[in-house]
């Protein structure tokens, strides 16, 4: 049977929906500028909601604005297999990010449908509510209400650079969407995969089709206070200075030397540094970095983070530091039960693989807090994403679909 439902995704189908729904918030270099429930992200929910019905899937939403299509299981009270991603993008988005994951799905449930497979399980493809963070920050809110992990609450009173609340446009929303049954947030998940383009350059320069996907690098990020004195530059000796900006670029040459050590793994950023009273003519007494820390094996990815304020204090010189952790999301592997499934319907459709990690985040960290989880990766041109230029090969499209529909369809004929 495997091969079978495989065998009937159409690349053309795949390339045009992927057409079709980059008309929803083009942008005039050929890229998508499609926000979290703006107007042009009501049309594409709109066109997937009755491309859905036409092919016999039940349309739902939930609390969080989370969109759901159905396929009805021969076990309609069985836990269901949620596949999809994102239909939202960035300012400058490409065609692809996020939209492929819920075309794909798409697709692989039409071939389902069409090879005749009714499902012991329901599957249901999602597109989940901000994924970007463009808009409304921070991203994934949808699928971390669905996980339980934010209360709906928080998420729904967050506002957009206008002033406008998720509650607010989320009404707007549903209002120019047709009327949905609403589904339940935390509701229990048989599994939960999700397609994507890579998003960096490994499949394409390993000349390989599918990226089985090891898990998902973690991030660790930081604010760093400096406190020195502000004093006059002419007239403050340098022995006797407390020069916060001098003391903030020797901590990070010591944090760049202490995360350039393990290897080429680690991703090490300091992007962001203010300087106050950055006047020239005064000595900086304040100097406040950011630092961004990732990597996809948690010991190290802990064991860096937790050397940062040790650092700090060996290279402050005479100025004191401050250091505040914001964001301490582990790195998270999948289940290898599916990276095997994935690894072998890849390798029975006759397609190259590659285990590779996540280095960005995705909707399938949260649902891999509830659900057996997994995801699968397709080359993109250069690796570029988050960019006008973004783009993919029909036939990549195609590829991660066959496997994607193989895979939902014997998630939902398996029992456990
Ligand atoms: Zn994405």
């Amino acid at each position: 049977m495997t091969r079978e439902i495989a065998a009937r995704i159409s690349e053309a189908r795949l390339w045009d929906r992927h057409m079709a729904m980059a008309r929803h918030g083009a942008t005039a270099a050929g890229g998508v500028n499609r926000q979290a429930l703006s107007p042009e992200d009501v049309a594409a929910q709109s066109e997937l909601i009755q491309w859905g019905a036409a092919l016999g899937l039940v349309a739902a939403t939930d609390p969080a604005g989370n969109l759901f299509l159905r396929l009805e299981g021969t076990q309609p009270e069985e836990a269901p297999v949620l596949t999809g991603s994102h239909l939202d993008s960035q300012p400058t988005g490409g065609k692809f990010d996020g939209v492929y994951g819920v075309l794909a799905a798409f697709e692989a449930v039409e071939s389902l449908v069409e090879a005749g497979v009714r499902p012991r399980r329901p599957i249901e493809i999602v597109a989940w509510m901000n994924e970007e963070g463009s808009r409304f920050a921070p991203g994934m809110m949808g699928s971390e209400a669905f996980a339980g992990l934010r209360s709906l609450d928080e998420v729904m009173a967050v506002q957009d650079a206008d002033g406008i609340s998720v509650a607010e446009a989320l009404a707007s929303t549903r209002a120019a969407l047709p009327r949905l049954p609403e589904a339940a947030l935390r509701r229990p998940i048989a599994a939960y995969v999700e397609a994507h383009i890579e998003q960096a350059p490994l499949l394409e320069r390993e000349a390989k089709t599918i990226g089985v996907v090891t898990g998902i690098q973690g991030k660790r990020t930081f604010r760093v206070e400096v406190v020195g004195q502000d004093s006059h530059a002419g007239t403050t000796p340098l022995a006797e200075r407390k020069d916060a900006l001098l003391a903030a670029t020797a901590i990070v040459q010591r944090l760049h030397a202490l995360c350039a050590a393990p290897g080429p793994q680690v991703m090490f950023t300091v992007g962001r540094l203010v300087v106050e009273p950055n006047a020239p003519s005064v000595v900086a007494g304040r100097a406040t970095f950011s630092i961004d820390l990732r990597h996809p094996d948690q010991p190290t990815l802990e064991r860096l983070g937790d050397a940062i304020a040790v650092t700090c204090e060996d290279a402050r010189g005479p100025c004191s530091v401050r250091i505040t952790e914001l964001v301490n999301a582990a790195s998270l592997e999948f289940p290898a039960a599916m990276r095997d499934r994935i690894r072998r319907i890849a390798g029975d459709l006759g397609l190259p693989w590659l285990n590779l990690p996540s280095l960005a985040g995705h909707d399938a960290r949260q649902l891999h807090s509830i659900a057996p989880s997994g995801m699968i990766f397709i080359p993109c041109r250069g690796g570029v994403s988050h960019n006008e230029a973004e783009w993919a090969e029909p036939s990549h499209l195609a590829a991660g679909a066959r496997v994607l529909a193989e895979l939902i369809a014997e998630l939902a004929s398996s029992v456990e």
